[in-house]
């Protein structure tokens, strides 16, 4: 594996998150020693020359991730005309963005977009930004809130992970109560596996939690018969489905993944072992809406999804960058959305089904 570092449990993401701490590692580290900026002085303003549009430095934590190629095309598109953007990879590895960052800094931008490889390492950034006096909005990625504390110029756009988690179960719940024969062995459980994203990420921990809870809160009994981590990653699903057939076969009666990728890898799997061919059908739920889950849904492979708005994160992440990058104060009006405690900007999430698809297109 390329990277070491975000190989959190979720027991270790949540002691971490209780302790208000970062865990330490090794390439987190060599953020506080002396970078270009911390040796100078912070600037007086970081805002553009009169009329000059500014300069914004973005670091997505890998560019070969569908969802953030969303997000990645929605901030380029939303600075069109308006801004200099500069979107860089940091190929999966904190210290490559670390690296990334400081080249940022010391071409003095104006204001930095951070989507963290590792969220526990975006206090590291924060210090660097906030020495350079260069704003930095998070996106994607959640850092923790008592890093998000050490600065008024740090900001976070994103969305809120439970909403997903609920929308994805409930997706299962209208079915089972919809398709009685989803309960195979009519034991009146529903048996589950579930592929999860990156262990520590908000949205793999929170998506996980909440999709089974809005289950049993419908008063329905679960239970789990595998669930493994397959990375976002589109083929690592299909490999992990793979062997939970192998493992359970037909006593499968519902997949729960935390993104669509992960989702349409199962549904892969899922084909290659009969399923989606005569009445051999499998309840298959992702997250994000991405352009192959709605072709999905409409095959009828899967059968549900969350939007998770590529094109919103964007253009919120564009907006609260460039109004800072122009030593102005983010509001709702001079961004256009909604800023919460002062800091984080929330996008919506939205059930969507074959019969709603076009709301996400
Ligand atoms: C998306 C995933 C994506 C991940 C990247 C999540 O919000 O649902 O598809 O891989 O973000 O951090
Ligand atoms: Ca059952």
């Amino acid at each position: 594996m390329k990277k070491t570092a975000l190989v959190l449990t979720a027991g270790a993401l949540l002691a971490t998150v209780a302790a208000g701490c970062g865990d330490k590692k090794e390439d987190t580290k060599q953020g506080t020693a002396a970078s270009p900026a911390a040796s100078t002085a912070p600037a007086a303003s970081t805002a553009p020359a009169a009329g000059k549009q500014a300069n914004i430095g973005v670091a997505i934590y890998k560019f070969d991730d569908t969802f953030m190629t969303g997000v990645r095309n929605a901030i380029s598109d939303a600075a069109k005309d308006k801004a200099k953007v500069d979107i860089v990879d940091s190929q999966n590895s904190q210290p490559t963005q670390n690296d990334k960052v400081d080249l940022f800094i010391s071409k003095k931008v104006n204001a930095m977009a951070i989507n963290p490889v590792d969220r526990a390492a975006a206090g590291v950034i924060i210090n660097k930004a906030k020495t350079a006096n260069i704003p930095v909005v998070f996106l994607n990625r959640e850092p923790l809130p008592d890093d998000m504390k050490k600065w008024d110029k740090v900001f976070y756009v994103g969305a809120k992970a439970e909403e997903s988690g609920t929308i994805s179960g409930q997706l299962l719940v209208d079915h089972w109560k919809a398709h009685p024969e989803m309960d195979k062995n009519k034991d009146g459980v529903m048996q589950y596996v579930m592929l999860k994203g990156e262990p520590g990420h908000q949205d793999a921990e929170l998506r996980t939690k909440f999709s089974v809870q809005a289950i049993e809160a419908a008063g329905i009994k679960v239970q789990k018969l595998a669930e493994d981590t397959a990375m976002w990653d589109r083929v690592k699903g299909q490999e992990k489905m793979a062997a939970f057939l192998a493992a359970n076969g037909d006593k499968i009666e519902a997949v729960l993944a935390n993104n669509d990728d992960m989702a349409l890898g199962a549904i892969e799997a899922l084909k290659a072992a009969g399923y989606f061919k005569g009445d051999k059908t499998m309840p298959v739920v992702g997250v994000d809406a991405t352009a192959p889950a709605l072709k999905a849904l409409s095959d009828g492979t899967m059968l549900g999804t969350v939007l998770n708005d590529a094109k919103n994160q964007g253009k919120a992440t564009f907006a609260i960058a460039n109004v800072l990058a122009q030593g102005q104060t983010p509001t709702k009006e001079n961004t256009g959305y909604d800023i919460t405690d002062k800091q984080y900007v929330w996008i919506k999430y939205k059930k969507i089904t074959k019969e709603n698809a076009n709301e996400a297109q």
